[in-house]
């Protein structure tokens, strides 16, 4: 798995960003919402059923819900990245609460890294992440081209 082809995906101007909170975070992100509501409404928002349904009471902004995080919502989420429907992420974790789908964050995490998408884990993260000047622009980056990985498995174990 080493010598993997790359090919070049771009993440475009207006971004698809997943909003995420932990319980004991979900004030902490409705707050950082209001802050940044400007950016925000400028690029398309999901987010795990409670976080993404909180953030439109409470900030007006319009986020797509999927299913609760503890329902499969962060799986839902990881399944969108692999799409390439969702390429930005915003996750206030909560390091001193043990949560019930920790392994569906686990699995989260690592599918962001394997497809080298911009991730957040806390509010000052956050803050440099969302004010960056490549929120402006698109961004291309190399990943593990898919197609091509299946196929060179395929001959190797045929
Ligand atoms: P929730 O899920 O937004 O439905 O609470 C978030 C999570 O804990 O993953």
């Amino acid at each position: 798995m080493n010598n993997i082809d790359k090919v070049t995906l771009t993440i475009p101007k207006e971004k698809n960003i997943a909003l995420i909170a932990h319980d004991g975070k979900k004030a902490d992100i409705i707050k950082w919402c209001e802050e940044h509501k400007e950016i925000l409404s400028k690029h398309k928002l999901y987010g795990t059923g409670t976080t993404a349904r909180l953030i439109t009471e409470k900030t007006g902004l319009t986020v797509k819900g999927y299913n609760s995080g503890p329902l499969g919502g962060d799986q839902q989420i990881g399944a969108r990245i692999v799409e390439g429907k969702i390429d930005f992420v915003i996750f206030f974790t909560d390091p001193l609460t043990a949560q019930p789908h920790d392994p569906d964050v686990k699995a989260l995490l690592r599918i962001v890294q394997v497809y080298d998408v911009p991730m957040a884990i806390n509010k000052s993260s956050a803050d440099f992440i969302i004010t960056s000047s490549l929120m402006n622009e698109e961004y291309n980056h190399d990943v593990i081209n898919f197609k091509e990985n299946v196929s060179k498995r395929v001959k190797e174990m045929s």
